[in-house]
């Protein structure tokens, strides 16, 4: 294979990155926290528009620790979470010793269905357990149907935590992602809308929760001029190098997203005359996606084998990198023992669905051989 991989997802640098990696390193602030930190939680908290309080992180993963050990959950409690997705929405569920709770995937959005929710929620409080937490997830950077998530966690009284991770730059009803739930989690890991190299924030309603947050961050150090610790302590602050770099980064976000949806365009214009295939798509205009990974759903054709896997094996082939959607977390072998709610629908966007290159960088070239390759794949034979 002589021409070079084109990859489902690659951060791209704005140029501004290396000015404020290098104000760090004159001054110094090679360390957690530091002047870039706080400059880069003030750009997220200016983006979000409102009281939303931003704090800077190592991951999205550490956000998502971060708000279940703010929510109060413990060992033993059960925390619901949707089934489709990427394993640090769950992972942290078990890192407090607590119960995931796993919920199907409804069809419009992709994320977790309102109705197999509610369900969930009402069997296990007969089975003696309220839910601490939900998990809700903007899966690919489309919002889940927020109306109807957060009206039933009202109903009985649970918060919300809201995985972002994919979806800064999307919204629902005008109101960006991150900032409906309880908490809001962002990633700025190197396959994300913008990177820090790794990195993450959790978005909170209050300056207090935000302290508290930065607490549990930096080892849980009580004030005093020893060392002294009163509660489990996370290295979990975000460098003030990778700030620098997302600094940088934020500079780009809106033309990323621009890009995103020009890419997006791209696949339409080529499934459009694929009978079969179903390119993901919004289903109205209170959804909008930034569309951070294209992806599409295959009706397996037995006559032909063409089908989820045969396509990506001559992607592979062409040296362009696609991947299966998330394999549901009840299925995977670390989760399969605990509960789960639902009606395969997750099973059944796993089985069709296929992820498409969607980085802010693919260039004319990359586009063309990526059309040359699905188009040949989907010609009769
Ligand atoms: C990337 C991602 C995370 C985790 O973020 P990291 O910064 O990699 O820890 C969590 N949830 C979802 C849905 C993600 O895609």
């Amino acid at each position: 294979m002589d021409k070079k991989k084109i990859y489902l997802s690659l951060s791209q640098q704005s140029g501004f990155e290396n000015e404020y990696i290098q104000k760090a390193l004159e001054t110094n602030w090679i360390t957690s926290g530091g002047p870039n930190v706080d400059e880069f939680e003030n750009e997220l908290q200016n983006y979000y528009e409102d009281e939303s309080s931003v704090t800077a992180l190592n991951s999205g993963t550490s956000a998502i620790h971060l708000a279940l050990i703010l929510l109060g959950v413990k060992a033993g409690d059960e925390v619901i979470c949707q089934s489709m997705t990427f394993s640090a929405s769950a992972n942290p569920i078990l890192y407090q010793g607590a119960i995931p709770v796993f919920i199907d995937s409804e069809v419009e959005t992709w994320n977790i269905c309102p109705d197999n929710l509610e369900v969930a929620i009402k069997d296990r409080i007969k089975k003696g357990k309220k839910p601490k937490a939900i998990i809700a997830v903007h899966l690919y950077g489309t919002p889940y149907k927020i109306d109807e998530v957060h009206a039933i966690a009202d109903k009985y009284g649970i918060p919300i935590i809201e995985d972002s991770a994919e979806a800064l730059g999307s919204s629902y009803k005008g109101k960006k992602c991150g900032s409906f739930g309880n908490f809001g989690v962002l990633s700025f890991n190197g396959n994300k809308i913008i990177t820090t190299s790794s990195g993450g924030a959790l978005i909170s309603n209050s300056k207090e929760t935000k302290e508290k947050a930065i607490f549990y961050a930096t080892q849980s150090k009580d004030n005093a001029v020893h060392y002294q610790h009163s509660e489990i302590g996370y290295n979990y602050r975000m460098s003030n190098i990778c700030a620098g770099i997302g600094l940088g980064q934020i500079k780009s976000l809106n033309s990323n997203i621009e890009s995103r949806i020009i890419n997006h365009n791209f696949y339409k214009s080529i499934f459009n005359s694929i009978d079969g295939v179903k390119l993901f798509e919004v289903s109205n205009e209170d959804f909008f996606s930034n569309y951070w990974l294209n992806s599409i759903l295959i009706e397996p054709d037995f006559s032909n084998s063409k089908n989820r896997e045969s396509l990506r094996l001559a992607l592979e082939k062409a040296n362009i990198e696609s991947r299966p959607l998330w394999k549901p977390m009840h299925l995977q072998p670390i989760f399969e023992k605990y509960p789960y709610y639902g009606n395969k629908i997750a099973e059944q966007l796993f089985e069709k669905g296929l992820c498409l290159p969607s980085g802010t960088n693919l260039l004319i070239e990359d586009k063309d051989r990526i059309k040359e390759a699905i188009t040949t794949f989907f010609k009769n034979n």
